[in-house]
């Protein structure tokens, strides 16, 4: 995505596009693995020496804020970040702590949410090793 449709993307979601907050934006639509915010820290810490862990942090509140970021909550102790906020399930290998996407279909969450209730918002996850750890228990 160019500078300028960037731009357009943060003013129409009511945020201001600020240097770190188009950097941050961006880094994660070039980077859809769900990286942490330490992850967005230390990637762009050598072009933007500027930038301290506190901005990126606050950076990625006003992202998820703007509903522009999904924030994955899988582990405890560090949340992940998504630029893809449209529902859909994530997969967390414990041994690599990779994080991959896999579709719901509307079918599913039609079947899953109880009768009565209407959903917003669906965060379904499944934890256990990738193709590539599987094979190395
Ligand atoms: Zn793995
Ligand atoms: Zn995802």
């Amino acid at each position: 995505m160019a500078e300028n449709d960037l731009n357009r993307v943060l003013s129409s979601h009511g945020i201001r596009p600020t240097l770190q907050r188009i950097a941050v934006y961006k880094y994660l639509l070039s980077h859809p693995v769900h990286p942490s915010a330490d992850t967005i820290y230390r990637s762009l810490s050598d072009e933007f020496p500027v930038f301290s862990r506190t901005t990126i942090y606050n950076t990625l509140n006003s992202l998820v804020k703007s509903g522009l970021v999904r924030p994955i909550n899988i582990q405890h102790d560090e949340q992940r970040f998504d630029s893809t906020t449209e529902d859909h399930g994530h997969f967390f290998c414990i041994k690599c702590n990779e994080i991959s996407d896999f579709d719901i279909t509307q079918k599913i969450l039609d079947d899953l949410c109880p009768e009565g209730y209407q959903n917003i918002r669906v965060d379904i996850f499944i934890t256990g090793f990738c193709p590539k750890c599987k094979d190395k228990q």
